[in-house]
């Protein structure tokens, strides 16, 4: 997923519209692999200003995750828009505080490198299955989606059976 710049590099135009699907098996972030249930999507346009360059994109993208409940599979959707500088000169963080700046050197631009770099602030915080997910229950493990929770059960049992036990002894 590179872009070749070299039309803005030599002055021959302002700016370059692009529209860019890639099939990308996986992506990786916070040190968790990512399956892709869909291509990677990325549209926009990238335009010269002076020696940089300003872009403006959308990305989107389906990801396969698990419900943090239940732990279900779900497909978590990605969309979100990058607007950043893409920096060719030597620049001061201090500068670009309220926006994403990107070095880049040469005349191609990594696209699946900005979306690595981008996702973390665009990742849902947390998936779930559905709003009214039940999750597991952390006792008995049973999905209490579908089963209702035997902790109590067992309680009784291992409370009653020695007592059992006791009052078979005295019967005897
Ligand atoms: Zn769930
Ligand atoms: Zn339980």
């Amino acid at each position: 997923m590179k872009l070749n710049v070299d039309s803005l590099v030599n002055k021959e135009r302002e700016f370059i519209d692009f529209d860019l699907i890639d099939e990308v098996s996986n992506i990786e972030f916070s040190g968790i692999d990512y399956s892709l249930k869909s291509p990677v999507h990325i549209s926009g346009r990238i335009l010269r200003t002076g020696v940089n360059y300003k872009l403006k994109a959308s990305v989107d993208f389906v990801l396969a995750g698990n419900c943090s409940r239940c732990l279900v599979d779900v497909d978590i959707p990605i969309e979100y828009n990058i607007d950043a500088y893409l920096m060719r000169e030597e620049y001061d963080e201090g500068d670009y505080e309220d926006c994403d700046v990107f070095s880049i050197k040469g005349s191609t631009i990594d696209l699946l490198n900005l979306i690595d770099s981008t996702l973390s602030l665009n990742m849902p915080q947390r998936v779930l299955c559905s709003e009214n997910c039940k999750g597991i229950c952390s006792g008995c493990g049973v999905d209490l989606n579908f089963e209702s929770c035997k902790c109590e059960d067992s309680i009784d049992i291992d409370d009653i059976d020695p007592r059992f036990a006791k009052l078979k002894e005295l019967l005897k």
